[in-house]
């Protein structure tokens, strides 16, 4: 029998790696799309990794507690992978009641699509180490007291906490990953990763002189999204729902992380690197440091890429997108 699943935020980064990941598992893959006058464009991560025609849209929102009833309805799917957000933490502060709408109550909203239409599927809920924020250990395993330090943050807390509660409450088959930050060369470009990559490409290509940034001092542990959404299906594969952390155990600054990026490119970062307040954020997460032991004990989970590959990986498509626009 084929497998049928249904993935919000089909159209983001790690819905477009899963899409991929499923399709090659031979799963019926659906996906939510919300509305928007740029038809055409909004699959473009899926186009990129060649599988825009091989999965089946479905208009709907996340605010939209009706739409999301009536396509679990249609899809009757086996599993259900919650990974529409808002998902950008500087954003978060500017739209902090958007975010709350999208990022914490829409995961109620998909729970009781899922409750009412299609109670025997499984879940999977996107959580986020931006949840654990003023860290309260060196090391953060799912033992570990949160600390939300944006409106987004507060908003994957209640994401989180709202899936905990289903399964408990509803005995559905609902698992949050708290993934730690992970990237790739289809990362939306205001993350810090591939700002920087596309910044370093744009100066080789001479096109332009200087990256700015904002606190290079941050600590973030950088995975890469396709070794994570690996991650994602095996917690559905589990007789038992859980909560896994999902990390590399490798913590490196936003410095270092970009001077791997100039120096791939044969480039100074000295020369182009500038330090623009502007991009300060109102309260700053300073370090993130993931304790996968658990994940990668149950369910024999590992990743296979490293900052300094994906970062390389990152350069090089940037570089060749800006040769094609050209
Ligand atoms: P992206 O920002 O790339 O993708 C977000 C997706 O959500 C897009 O498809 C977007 O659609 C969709 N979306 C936004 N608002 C709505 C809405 N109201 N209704 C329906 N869909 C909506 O995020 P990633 O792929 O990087 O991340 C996936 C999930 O994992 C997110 O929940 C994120 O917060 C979480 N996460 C990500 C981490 C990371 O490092 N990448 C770390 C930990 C958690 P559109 O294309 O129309 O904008
Ligand atoms: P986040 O961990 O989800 O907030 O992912 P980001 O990639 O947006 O940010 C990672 C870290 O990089 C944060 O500590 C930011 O403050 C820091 N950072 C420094 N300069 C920048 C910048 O110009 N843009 C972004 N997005 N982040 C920056």
């Amino acid at each position: 029998m084929t497998k049928r699943a249904l993935v919000t935020g089909i159209t983001g980064q790690d819905g477009a790696y899963l899409s991929q990941f499923l399709l090659e598992k031979g799963y019926e893959v659906h996906g939510v799309v919300r509305r928007s006058s740029h038809r055409g464009v909004e699959d473009h991560r899926l186009r990129w990794l060649g599988v825009n025609g091989k999965v089946h849209l479905h208009d709907a929102d996340l605010i939209d507690l009706s739409s999301l009833l009536r396509t679990v309805e249609e899809v009757r799917p086996d599993e259900i992978y919650n990974l529409a957000a808002q998902s950008y933490v500087a954003s978060s502060w500017r739209q902090p009641v958007l975010t709350a709408n999208v990022t914490a109550v829409g995961v109620t909203n998909m729970l009781e699509a899922m409750r009412l239409g299609a109670p025997g599927a499984r879940f999977y809920q996107a959580s986020s180490s931006e949840m654990y924020g003023l860290i309260q250990e060196p090391m953060q395993s799912e033992k570990t007291p949160f600390y939300p330090r944006s409106p987004y943050a507060v908003a994957k807390l209640y994401g989180h906490w709202i899936t905990v509660n289903y399964r408990e409450s509803f005995g559905l088959h609902a698992s949050s990953g708290i993934l730690f930050n992970h990237e790739s060369p289809l990362r939306g470009v205001e993350f810090v990763t591939r700002k920087v990559t596309r910044g370093v490409a744009e100066i080789k290509l001479g096109r332009g002189h200087e990256l700015r940034l904002g606190n290079i001092d941050a600590k973030r542990d950088w995975g890469h999204a396709k070794d994570y959404v690996r991650a994602m299906w095996l917690m559905l594969q589990q007789e038992k729902p859980d909560d896994y952390v999902i990390a590399t155990g490798v913590t490196t600054t936003v410095r270092d992380m970009c001077k791997i990026a100039f120096d791939h490119a044969g480039l100074d970062m000295d020369k182009h690197l500038v330090i623009d307040p502007a991009f300060y954020r109102p309260a700053e997460v300073d370090v993130l440091l993931g304790d996968s032991s658990k994940a990668r004990r149950v369910l024999g989970w590992q990743p296979k890429i490293d900052l300094e590959q994906m970062i390389r990986e990152m350069v090089d498509a940037d570089l060749e997108r800006l040769r094609h626009e050209a």
